[in-house]
């Protein structure tokens, strides 16, 4: 396994257990965590989203609108939407109509 200075790939992730070659870490990044876990933890993205490692960001990606309290954003609509890195932007339901066509329809995207 190769390594370069400065971008150390970790071998695999804490949580799911697979390769960071299979959990897309090599593609997508990983996220380290030394604020949780006291030796610090490596984490495919997915797992990071999933252990809500991630702190997600609490403003609609469009339009900046705050996002209130997450159940209560979930059941007026607000979504998540993925980007191409698999990372979750909050979207607002204004903006998921407009720039869309969906009406507020909860969704939390599965991975299937
Ligand atoms: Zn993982
Ligand atoms: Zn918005």
């Amino acid at each position: 396994m190769g390594m370069k200075a400065g971008d150390v790939v970790p071998e695999s992730c804490d949580c799911c257990g697979h390769d960071a070659e299979d959990c897309g870490m090599l593609e997508n990044g990983w996220v380290s965590d030394a604020q949780f876990l006291a030796g610090g933890g490596v984490y495919c993205r997915a797992c990071a989203h999933l252990l809500r490692l991630v702190r997600l960001e609490e403003e609609c990606v469009w339009c900046d609108e705050p996002m209130v309290e997450e159940e209560a954003a979930e059941a007026r609509g607000w979504v998540y939407y993925a980007d191409e890195f698999g990372s979750l932007h909050p979207c607002c339901p204004a903006c998921l109509a407009r720039r869309f066509g969906i009406t507020a329809r909860v969704s939390l995207g599965r991975d299937g």
